[in-house]
């Protein structure tokens, strides 16, 4: 089969710096490292890539390093664009290279005594785990073969290389890899018929003669396949493991990651040629990886697996599980002991946690990769907290360290009370395996990462089930509640990945055998069908039958449900410390969106500092409620209107009394009432019928009355401030509740200064009608209660019009803030509840980078908030402004209203440590953009 078509040019990686140097010549397009020598270094991962990057500095630090050369990213981008091909002054730049590392590893590239093999790697600016491909032992033909068996005297070993060699050419570079997971690889076809043939089941039992033959049976099959001949000549070789590498750029598990981790199409991979080092040159040699802290738990402590006679490949693909790194002091000390030194020097050097890869060949320790490895949300915290106190790093550093989502993972659920312990009494426990992931999730088994996808889009909480997880499961991986695998260890492709996105993940569970065909598993005797419900404990690995409930986090158990004591979790405290070092630096203030008084507590309780949006509306839902609000909204007359009204207003006073008392003196934004009537009404025949008794008419009636306040377009329609016009008597009604609940509250010495807002306001003078209204029954308020309130009337900014007109709509409105979901819709004229239908294509498209309604679309959207912000301070100075959209909780989106001095944001309580957070985050970069 021919290499595949060339991707579509739009994603062609094509940086300007591409062009450029690719019309200067190639030359400086190649860097060096060996020996103690690198052109590069750690600052290069924009043009070298994460792992040229790093392996460039570890040369300069004089670790042993395998020598080779970075080809860098630009190159990849002039790939693509000139169909397939490399500038003609790369050769000979790559000639000259080669023959440097030639000299330093002491053998020769293509000689049939003495060959140097290479391994042709990827290796983007930001880690993309497993997701490109990689070709090891290149370099091997019928003729270097020999050669190989000369130097190492291992004939099996010889052989063995080659036959992988074969298999990842023909897999990588001429595309025989099968497309679909239906399909086999033809060359695991081979091998298991060859193995049948010699009655045997392990592949370390194929003798040098089987795996000769296999290396001949793996060429006729790529000469059928792709009517040429496997290529003979090492540098073909080389240049066609060079392009797959850039092709494999674009496959399409590279762009599903690109995708899930904002990574952009433009910056295209490098590619690394290095000498070959082999752990698999018998028991004195092994391979593994390692961290230089536990990357589950943070605690500061050496960390690793490796497997002894092994190639790297084996650790990471999780085919044999490896053991733990403390076996290697007693069965290597000397590389040991050599190796603790190294993840010291390196830790020390990159002031971060590192993930290492090493080989050990006869003895002789080798470092493969370094790069700042991926960890849990707790480790983080804990890492970063930890080395603030080492001194190795300050606290802004620390702050920068640890990301919203590793917070997120603070605040995720646990199992639910003891139910766990009962599922274990009662013999649920199936297996255990190793905790790569923590955190607790239920969910149905699947077996296949598209099956995951097809049930999560039909709402169902899935744990991918897989022997062993590969780059292609990763959209599986991501809508699935927990990953659990059969092989592999902590450090293989599913812990690194499910780490990375805060999964529940236990890999390795040996006791699990996975039949992918009959869709079942079987552990201890039992059967686990597709379908059936399990859960996973990702923090101790172990795997129950059926559904378990889970519940609130450790921190989330200390601030809201108060059953834990602050000082008895170390997982709080991590948390709190995190959370101050965050308040200390920030500008912005924090607030929360609730509507209840124990969404208020909520809020306060994760660091809100007020109330940023209260939506009345959803007072009324709740069941005592609904049927006034519904008799006052089919009213007929203002009269009818005001004695439901009158009905509801004892409740509303309640609901703000809750709220103020809740928030003490912090600063409390009511929104009156918003949503279209319509929302209200009723759909069922007996609430009609409930309706039409209070109202005194037929159901028929009310039925006729519902009708006509049926709109075309709700969203754009009788709603926000035009319901306060058209029916002044249901502001009146909210601004009593309001102010009365405030002068109540007086009594009680709790002094609050409501902030009263409108929504929908596109035009100054609906404000000042509204406002006249609040500030009469303001008046009558005081006479009845003899109680001074302090109040302020501002309006929501959610409206385009309201937006470019802010200068004028500020000499009424006392604050504003920023309704970013109605405001998205209406810039983008795109309806908020109907755009998941097209906008996923508008995304896949690079139409927009990002979901609008998800960050706030800057150049838009935000360009409006920054002129409206400009525009009601210079009308009214030091007018508050704030943020109450879904955005307000977005770290993008904190940072931009950081950054065009909005005073506070707001977001739903769970969201309030991650905006706290990101606040920071704000000034800190801020900062050192000023310094840069
Ligand atoms: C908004 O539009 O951003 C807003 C906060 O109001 P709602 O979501 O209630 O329309
Ligand atoms: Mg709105």
């Amino acid at each position: 089969m021919a290499p595949k078509a060339s991707p579509r040019r739009k994603d062609a990686p094509r940086s300007a710096r591409a062009r450029k140097d690719a019309a200067a010549g190639a030359e400086h397009l190649i860097y060096f490292f060996g020996a103690g020598r690198a052109d590069g270094n750690a600052k290069m991962r924009d043009l070298l890539g994460g792992k040229g990057a790093n392996l460039a500095e570890m040369v300069r630090l004089g670790l042993p390093v395998p020598a080779g050369f970075t080809i860098a990213t630009p190159l990849c981008g002039y790939y693509y664009e000139h169909r397939h091909t490399f500038p003609p002054a790369l050769k000979p730049a790559l000639e000259a290279a080669l023959a440097r590392v030639e000299k330093i590893m002491g053998a020769t590239f293509g000689s049939p005594t003495n060959p140097l093999l290479v391994s042709v790697r990827s290796g983007a600016r930001a880690s993309m785990p497993g997701m490109m491909d990689t070709v090891l032992n290149l370099g091997l033909t019928d003729v270097t073969v020999k050669g190989l068996i000369a130097q190492t005297r291992n004939e099996r070993f010889a052989y063995d290389c080659y036959r992988r060699f074969v298999q990842m050419y023909g897999d990588v570079v001429l595309g025989l890899k099968p497309e679909s997971k239906d399909d086999q690889d033809p060359f695991e076809l081979i091998l298991e018929e060859v193995k049948q043939a010699r009655g045997i089941t392990q592949d370390r039992d194929l003798s040098p003669s089987d795996l000769r033959r296999l290396v001949s049976l793996f060429k006729d099959v790529i000469f059928r396949r792709t009517g040429k001949p496997f290529p003979e000549d090492p540098r073909a070789q080389l240049w066609g493991a060079i392009g797959a590498v850039f092709r494999s750029w674009n496959n399409p598990r590279a762009i599903a990651y690109r995708r899930l981790n904002q990574i952009p199409d433009e910056w295209g991979t490098a590619v690394n040629v290095q000498a070959m080092v082999f752990g698999n040159l018998g028991d004195d040699s092994a391979t593994g990886v390692a961290f230089t802290r536990n990357p589950s738990t943070g605690e500061d402590k050496f960390y690793g697996e490796y497997l002894v006679n092994a190639q790297g490949e084996d650790v990471v693909a999780g085919i044999r599980t490896p053991v733990s790194i403390e076996h290697l002091a007693r069965e290597m000390p000397v590389s040991y002991r050599e190796l603790l030194k190294i993840q010291k020097t390196l830790e020390k050097h990159y002031r971060d946690m590192q993930d290492v890869e090493f080989t050990i060949q006869r003895g002789k320790l080798w470092m493969l990769q370094c790069r700042s490895g991926k960890r849990t949300g707790r480790a983080a915290v804990r890492i970063a907290v930890d080395m603030v106190r080492e001194g190795l790093i300050k606290r802004d550093e620390a702050l920068l360290r640890v990301e919203a989502a590793h917070l997120d993972q603070f605040l995720r659920p646990v199992f639910h009370g003891k139910d766990k312990d009962r599922a274990l009494e009662a013999g649920r426990r199936l297996a255990v395996g190793l905790p790569a992931g923590p955190g607790a999730s239920s969910g149905r088994v699947v077996f296949n990462a598209e099956d995951a996808e097809a049930w999560a889009a039909r709402g169902e909480q899935v744990i991918l089930t897989r022997i062993e997880t590969s780059p292609e499961d990763i959209r599986g991986m991501s809508v699935a509640a927990g990953v659990l695998t059969q092989r592999g260890g902590m450090t293989s492709h599913a812990a690194l990945v499910a780490r990375q996105m805060g999964k529940v993940c236990i890999v390795g569970c040996g006791a699990l055998q996975i039949d992918y065909k009959a869709r079942a598993a079987t552990v201890d005797g039992r059967t686990l069908k597709e379908g059936d419900w399990i859960s996973l404990d990702g923090t101790t690995g172990e795997v129950l039958e059926g559904k378990i409930e889970t519940q609130a986090s450790e921190v989330v158990q200390v601030l809201i449900e108060k059953n834990i004591r602050p000082q008895a979790s170390r997982e709080f405290q991590l948390y709190d410390r995190i959370m101050r070092w965050a308040d200390e630096t920030r500008r912005l203030r924090i607030r929360a969106n609730a509507d209840l008084p124990a969404q208020a507590e909520q809020a306060v309780a994760f660091g809100a500092e007020g109330i940023g949006l209260c939506r009345t509306e959803h007072m009324f839902f709740e069941a005592s409620r609904i049927t006034p609000m519904r008799e006052m909204i089919l009213a007929e007359t203002p009269e009818g209107r005001k004695r439901a009204l009158a009905k509801l207003l004892p409740m509303q006073r309640a609901d703000f009394k809750g709220i103020f008392r809740t928030m003490g003196s912090r600063p409390v934004t009511i929104r009156l009432l918003d949503p279209p009537l319509h929302e209200f009404l009723p759909t069922k025949d007996e609430e009609l019928a409930n309706v039409a008794r209070l109202l005194g008419v037929s159901v028929e009636r009310a039925r006729e009355m519902s009708h006509r306040l049926h709109e075309s377009n709700p969203m754009l329609g009788h709603r926000g401030c035009r319901l306060g016009i058209t029916y002044p008597e249901i502001y009146e009604m909210q601004a009593r509740a309001i102010l009365e609940a405030a002068s109540e509250l007086r009594k009680e010495r709790i002094s609050v200064t409501p902030e009263i807002m409108i929504p929908l306001v596109g035009h100054v003078r609906e404000l000042r009608f509204v406002k006249r209204v609040i500030e009469r029954v303001a008046a009558d308020v005081r006479k009845e209660t003899g109680a001074r309130v302090s109040f302020l009337v501002g309006t929501m900014i959610e409206l385009p019009r309201a937006a470019v007109t802010a200068g004028e709509i500020a000499e009424d409105a006392e604050f504003f803030s920023f309704g970013t979901n109605d405001l998205t819709q209406t810039v983008f004229g795109l309806s908020r509840d109907d755009a998941t239908k097209f906008l996923p294509l508008y995304l896949e498209e690079k139409i927009l980078d990002v979901d609008p309604f998800v960050a706030i679309d800057q150049a838009g959207v935000g360009a409006l908030i920054r002129w409206a912000v400009e525009a009601g301070r210079s009308t009214r100075k030091g007018i508050k402004v704030g943020i109450c959209g879904e955005h307000g909780g977005e770290p993008s989106s904190v940072d931009f209203c950081h950054r065009i001095g909005l005073d506070y944001v707001s977001c739903s309580p769970f969201r309030v440590p991650i905006a706290r957070l990101a606040a920071a985050h704000a000034v800190l970069r801020q900062r050192r953009e000023g310094r840069a």
